[in-house]
């Protein structure tokens, strides 16, 4: 049985190769493709699928062609009510953007509860990244002084990324101390970067990047670095395919790729 998606944001960067990869895949079928900016132009132009579908300009789309599962990625502005609008309409949703602030979190977490659709929302679908969040953790039971660097295009709206942002929190649940923050003033605010769950984030944003994270321990003597580097939006997929294939079977609403794999 074939599961039938539908994907918003869908003339993005990571829209439009999702909707590549859900075409490609044999257990999914792309049924509706959702851009306002970009409404009326055909999918086939957006996203080189060789499909008859067209880009809608607004959400109903997606219950007029069966969805069953929604694949989101929008950005931080829209992500919100898209997510809110999806799970009102008893649709699985697979939220790939970033930026979704804590309100806009706990009306979902609590739709999710009570309506019979789930959502998976995970800020990195790119298992090397999973796999440095996870290795982060184990590494700051240890070496609690660290700090994380994230790399990115310079389209990428927010700043610092989910990625990063979920690592701190991350490191901040698995250290057992928050060491003393290091001498110095900051005479050029924002030199020492953001501070998020006491971690420092410093985020870097040039063309000819795509989405890369260091995330750098000091210890007496010796520093650990952890790096990960997505060199094409490719690296995605295999996580955003399997959130499709899994969504259904959640309980509600799940952040991090971690709990399907
Ligand atoms: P993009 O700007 O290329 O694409 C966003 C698309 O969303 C645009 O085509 C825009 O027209 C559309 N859009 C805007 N508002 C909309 C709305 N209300 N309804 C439907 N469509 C709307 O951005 P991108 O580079 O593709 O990134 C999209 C998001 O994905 C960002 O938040 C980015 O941080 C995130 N991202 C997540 C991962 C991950 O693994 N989770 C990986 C890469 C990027």
């Amino acid at each position: 049985m074939t599961i039938r998606v539908g994907v918003v944001g869908a003339a993005g960067r990571m829209g439009a190769e999702v909707c590549r990869a859900v075409a490609a895949a044999d257990d999914l079928e792309l049924v509706a493709a959702v851009d306002p900016h970009h409404a009326g132009v055909a999918v086939r132009e957006a996203t080189g699928v060789d499909t008859d579908l067209t880009l809608a300009g607004d959400l109903d789309a997606l219950v007029d062609a069966g969805a069953e599962v929604v694949v989101e990625f929008t950005g931080p502005s829209a992500v919100g009510a898209n997510l809110r609008w999806l799970l009102e309409h008893d649709l699985h949703a697979v939220v790939g953007a970033t930026g979704i602030d804590e309100a806009d979190l706990t009306v979902a977490r609590e739709l999710a509860e009570a309506r019979p659709a789930n959502a998976l929302i995970a800020p990195n679908f790119a298992i090397g990244a999973v796999l440095l969040m996870q290795f982060a953790a184990e590494a700051a039971r240890y070496l609690p002084h660290v700090e994380i660097i994230e790399l990115h295009h310079d389209r990428k709206v927010d700043a610092p990324s989910g990625t990063a942002l979920r690592t701190a929190e991350l490191i901040a649940d698995a250290r057992a101390e928050i060491p003393d923050a290091p001498l110095g003033d900051d005479r050029h605010p924002g030199a020492r970067g953001a501070a998020h769950a006491d971690v420092r984030v410093h985020s870097v944003r040039l063309p000819g990047l795509v989405a890369h994270e260091e995330v750098i321990f000091g210890g007496t003597g010796q520093t650990l670095t952890l790096r990960h580097d997505s060199i094409d939006r490719t690296s995605f997929m295999p996580g955003v395919l399997l959130g499709c294939r899994k969504v259904a079977s959640l309980d509600g609403l799940v952040v991090g790729l971690e709990h399907v794999l």
